[in-house]
């Protein structure tokens, strides 16, 4: 059997290998190294692939995040409301900016922003929404687009573990996971749906102004050279990434299935374990797997884990501490029991190997090896 990880990133670039290295050598070639014109190539069939008017490719997720709220003109004092069950960088850029994060619950079920808490939180300092489509769904779009136009709030997705996720509004119609509220931002670190060989971020708007705007905060803010007309910083998506991710987007679809075969996979082993709760698919969102995260209940969950690295079987905690419970964001209006759901997740919670390589014998070795740990 094949050594298993939690990403697989070797065996998936064997597959692609002959067309990865020639697309990296020819940019060492060219010695186009930034802005060269795989980054404009890359963008082009992004865009496409999104249906969105605007990629601006930048350096990484986190500071696709930051620039979106730096083009939106958000001021110190100006309230932005995110989930608190997340990875850190949602609400580093806010606390970076000098905003006030405001944190709420999320869903039990589908571990996304609760809007109906969303709605509570609101005060007339708000002024933006990050919801985060988490491992791999896109939160309550519906919802979270009808509060934003009550109480005029800008709507920044993170859709950083959700590339490639088709959002089905209550109409039927569909858009892709970044493309529905005002700004989306996304990452390309490697283990991520569609990563790159490094770093790298991109963020999408459908707003000509917006991406003027944001297109000049990612390069100093400077459209005219050496004229620089906004505070900026320096993000770019360098073009040997930019030549990666062209080949693996004409793949993302591809690697979305396999990741769905392995979820379902995953989803039919533990069906009815009453100490295993398999994620919960909503209804108004597809789903691409970024985490395969289960509830445990009644089990030993550090044991569990220490049981499967014996077998050299990976797996993770997903996150083990809320925001409002880590150092750097301790805050005086927060305390234990305020975010229950958050919370009880965060005891509870394991995620295991999801790839684009899993094959049958590793996956029934490792749902074996969890239901023997769980049923003894
Ligand atoms: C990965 C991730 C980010 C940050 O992306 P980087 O490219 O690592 O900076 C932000 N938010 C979420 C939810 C992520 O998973």
């Amino acid at each position: 059997m094949n050594k298993i990880a939690m990403v697989d990133l070797k065996r998936q670039y064997e597959k692609i290998k002959p067309e990865i290295d020639k697309a990296i050598s020819e940019v060492i070639e060219s010695t186009a190294f930034i802005n060269g014109p795989s980054v404009k190539a890359f963008q082009a069939d992004l865009e496409q692939y999104l249906g969105v008017r605007h990629v601006i490719p930048c350096g990484n997720g986190t500071d696709a995040l930051q620039v979106a709220m730096m083009a939106l003109g958000l001021k110190p004092g100006d309230e932005v409301i995110t989930a608190n069950f997340t990875f850190i960088a949602t609400v580093e850029v806010i606390a970076l900016l000098g905003l006030t994060p405001v944190v709420v619950d999320v869903d039990p079920d589908t571990f996304n922003i609760d809007p109906d808490a969303i709605r509570r939180t609101i005060t007339p300092k708000t002024k933006a929404i990050v919801p985060v489509h988490l491992f791999g769904q896109c939160a309550d779009m519906d919802a979270i687009l009808q509060i934003a136009r009550e109480f005029n709030l800008y709507v920044i997705e993170d859709a950083c573990q959700a590339i490639g996720a088709d959002y089905i509004f209550g109409d039927g119609s569909r858009k892709k996971a970044g493309t529905i509220g005002h700004i989306g931002c996304t990452s390309f670190f490697p283990s991520k749906n569609l990563g790159c060989y490094g770093d790298g971020g991109a963020i999408f708007t459908n707003d000509d102004d917006l991406a003027k705007k944001m297109r000049s905060v990612v390069n100093h803010g400077m459209t005219v050279r050496y004229y620089h007309d906004d505070v900026g910083v320096n993000s770019r998506l360098d073009s040997i990434q930019a030549a990666v991710l062209k080949i693996k987007l004409a793949r993302l679809d591809e690697y979305a299935a396999a990741r769905n075969r392995a979820a379902e996979f995953y989803d039919k082993a533990f069906a009815n374990n009453p100490k295993l709760k398999t994620p919960v698919r909503f209804g108004r969102s597809t789903h691409v797997f970024h985490q395969y995260t289960l509830v445990t209940s009644g089990i030993d969950r550090g044991a569990l884990q220490e049981y499967l690295a014996q077998k050299e079987i990976p797996a993770m905690i997903y996150y083990p501490v809320p925001l409002h419970f880590q150092k750097a964001y301790q805050d005086p209006r927060y305390k234990e029991g305020d975010f229950p759901v958050s919370e009880h997740l965060c005891k509870t919670v394991i995620s295991l190997p999801m790839h684009t390589e899993l094959d049958e014998e590793q996956l029934n070795y490792i749902t074996s090896s969890v239901l023997e740990f769980v049923n003894r």
